[in-house]
């Protein structure tokens, strides 16, 4: 009130920047590990893929989306993960680093608390760093298309990792070796050594490698919400996260789950 004076040095708050987020505009956060080249080396994660790390990483962003409010859909691979909010949030007035903070934050503290539920036998043996970043997409295109840049991003590099360390672990060729081979080479080529060589067929390998992990709020009874809600604009929220490993890039999954663009 007015009786609370303000001090003299209550101007420097002038000096902050007006963050906003444009509205009608979705909110993505995507964090990613720092330097986790060293940290998976240091911590003996197995190659190409440690499901330990893999799990641990869902289980924080799951714990993201319980904790922090309006995130609708969230995407992860290897040491990063996006989380959407929904363009309508009011969320902190849609600051954009009071998102990214919470959700840096809330994903590292809780890498850190849950570590020894997933790393029984290994030790965390320094604290992890992630960055963050703030991205608006106007469009639900626009917003599709980043969601289907980041599991293309991670099918590239997971056949590429997979045929690598198939060269290195079973085929005995050292990393220098593993990757001149590899130099140049198409995705039918990468198919074929792991085929031919291997006797793997990419296809067989675990979705979760091979699509990364989708976080999406279970559905709820659709009758049960809309008598809740009647009176309301309001939506709520489940309050159950899903985990799938599926393709987003085609059509399907967006036709089967419109409740995510709403
Ligand atoms: P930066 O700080 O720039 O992000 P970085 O070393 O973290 O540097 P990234 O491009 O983020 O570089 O690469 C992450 C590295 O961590 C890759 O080498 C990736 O293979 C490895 N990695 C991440 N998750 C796993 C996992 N679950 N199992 C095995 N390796 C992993
Ligand atoms: P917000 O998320 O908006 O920051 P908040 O509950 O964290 O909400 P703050 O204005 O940051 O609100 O206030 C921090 C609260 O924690 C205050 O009530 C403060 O007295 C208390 N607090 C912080 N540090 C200590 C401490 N070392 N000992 C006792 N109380 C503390
Ligand atoms: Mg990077
Ligand atoms: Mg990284
Ligand atoms: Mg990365
Ligand atoms: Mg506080």
């Amino acid at each position: 009130g007015g009786s609370m004076a303000k001090s003299s040095y209550e101007y420097v708050r002038q000096f902050e920047a007006d963050d906003t987020c444009l509205h009608n505009c979705w909110i993505v956060v995507r964090l990613d590990g720092r330097s986790f080249h060293r940290f998976v080396e240091q911590h003996n994660f197995t190659k190409p893929n440690d499901d330990r790390a893999l799990q641990l990483m869902n289980k924080c962003a799951q714990t993201v989306m319980l904790e922090l409010k309006d995130i609708t859909i969230a995407y992860g691979q290897s040491d990063e993960y996006s989380f959407v909010f929904n363009k309508k949030t009011h969320w902190f007035k849609r600051r954009a680093s009071k998102f990214m903070s919470h959700v840096v934050s809330q994903f590292a503290a809780s890498y850190v608390f849950y570590w020894k539920d997933y790393f029984s036998d290994q030790p965390l043996l320094y604290p992890p760093g992630f960055d963050g970043r703030v991205i608006l997409y106007p469009s639900n295109q626009n917003l599709m298309d980043y969601l289907k840049w980041r599991q293309a991003d991670c099918h590239i590099n997971n056949l590429y990792n997979t045929v690598f360390w198939a060269l290195v672990h079973q085929g005995g060729l050292t990393k220098a070796q593993a990757q001149e081979r590899l130099r140049g080479t198409l995705s039918s080529d990468k198919n074929e050594i792991l085929f031919s060589e291997f006797n793997i067929n990419y296809n067989n390998e675990p979705l979760m490698y091979r699509k990364g992990t989708i976080l999406v709020w279970q559905k709820v009874n659709e009758i049960a919400t809309k008598q809740i809600n009647s009176e309301k604009e309001v939506k709520q929220t489940p309050s159950k996260v899903t985990s799938l490993h599926c393709d987003i890039i085609g059509q399907q999954f967006w036709k089967e789950h419109p409740e995510i663009l709403d």
